[in-house]
């Protein structure tokens, strides 16, 4: 007998969806809220190497992608690098990737309720969860519903505006077949993408929140003298987890049975923006610790095998983001050689740092 039957998670982005296919693997059906699919999120959809080690059935998305086996770097003075790696990950739609392990956790026994939580409260020891429509209770709930997480609100409060970066971007068409990029930027600590997928080209550029105002400009001018004539089919704004501060990686992610996941525990890596393998990789162990009957563990596990990491990367910032340290790299004759000494990061510029 699983030790919860009663499950409720919000958010069936991959943290929630992974959430609640590991736990029906366990036993336990999870009902899983979410409103949106199908839909595009404004994101990279870039699924890193590192990602797709740590959970293999990623691969089977690869042919739906763009594989990024080259990865161009252009520093803050626009000069350029370009690195191939066979073996780096790849880009795909963020609507396929999210139906797909979504799909996964329903054939595994998960319920999929299609509707909005609008409200949460907790009653004589039981989350009450309201949609439009109706009211479910439960005993523990699973926060997955990203970077504006009600849950988040309700139980450890929002992530402070230092912890939170902003994007800025548009999907285009016309330029699939360009490399991978990565452009730095020297008047913010951040960087602009262009991340090709398969039918379209998502642009973007992100910093940290209070940044936010100069983000159109500088992305705007980048793509007016590289790219003049690009169709451009939509554009976004949006908030993700970018956190300066690392202590931010110390704190509980647990209150009263409510467990946090993927963005809204605020996972990302403080210097990359990825959040999809701490997204999947939070659902697992909040499943492994719901499946112990121990939820503290969750904290423990987090912690022990990759918020230690994130926080190591967050002290990282100043000088991953110094425009003179990206310069010096991609100026290196040897460029190559230090690329193929750490091909399995895409972010190459970190290994050097943690020298
Ligand atoms: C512009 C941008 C580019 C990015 N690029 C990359 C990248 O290239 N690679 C990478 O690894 N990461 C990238 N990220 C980060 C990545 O998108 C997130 O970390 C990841 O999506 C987090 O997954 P999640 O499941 O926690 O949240 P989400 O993917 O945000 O999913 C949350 C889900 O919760 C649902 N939800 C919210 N509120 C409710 C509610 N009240 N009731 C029911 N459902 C609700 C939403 O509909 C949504 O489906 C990027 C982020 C941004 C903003």
């Amino acid at each position: 007998m699983p030790p919860y039957e009663d499950v409720i998670i919000v958010g069936g982005g991959p943290a929630g969806a992974y959430c609640a296919h590991e736990l029906a693997r366990n036993g336990i059906r999870a009902k899983l809220f979410d409103h949106s699919h199908p839909r595009e999120k404004p994101c990279g959809g870039g699924v890193s190497k590192n990602a797709i080690e740590k959970f293999p059935f990623l691969e089977e998305f690869r042919s739906q992608g763009n594989t990024t086996s080259a990865l161009r770097i252009i520093s803050c003075t626009n000069k350029e690098a370009m690195v191939m790696n066979s073996s780096l990950g790849f880009n795909l739609s963020r609507q396929f990737l999210d139906e797909q392990i979504l799909n996964m956790a329903m054939d595994a026994g998960a319920e999929h309720i299609k509707e909005k939580v609008i409200n949460v409260e907790r009653i004589d020891d039981l989350w009450q969860v309201k949609t439009a429509k109706r009211c479910f209770t439960s005993k523990i709930i699973v926060g997955a519903d990203g970077i504006n997480s009600l849950l988040r609100k309700r139980t450890i409060g929002k992530i402070d505006r230092k912890n939170l970066g902003l994007a800025y971007g548009y999907f285009v068409t016309g330029i699939e077949k360009i490399p991978t990029t990565l452009k730095f930027i020297a008047e913010i600590p951040g960087y602009i993408w262009l991340f090709p997928r398969a039918k379209s080209t998502c642009i973007g550029i992100g910093s940290e929140l209070k940044y936010g105002i100069f983000l159109k400009r500088i992305l705007d001018d980048f793509i007016h003298s590289k790219y003049p004539n690009v169709n451009v089919t939509s554009n976004y704004a949006a908030m993700l987890p970018w956190a300066t501060d690392p202590n931010f990686f110390t704190k509980s992610r647990l209150s009263e049975n409510c467990i946090l996941i993927g963005d809204a525990a605020g996972f990302a890596d403080p210097l990359t923006g990825e959040g999809i393998l701490y997204a999947l990789w939070s659902g697992k162990l909040a499943a492994e610790a719901l499946a112990k009957n121990d939820l503290r563990l969750y904290d423990q596990l987090w912690k022990a095998q990759f918020g230690n990491y994130l926080q190591g990367r967050c002290k990282q910032r100043k000088q991953y983001f110094n425009p003179s340290f990206m310069e010096i790299l991609v100026a290196t004759q040897n460029l190559k050689t230090k690329v193929n000494l750490f091909k399995d990061k895409i972010h190459l510029p970190l290994r050097r740092a943690e020298r």
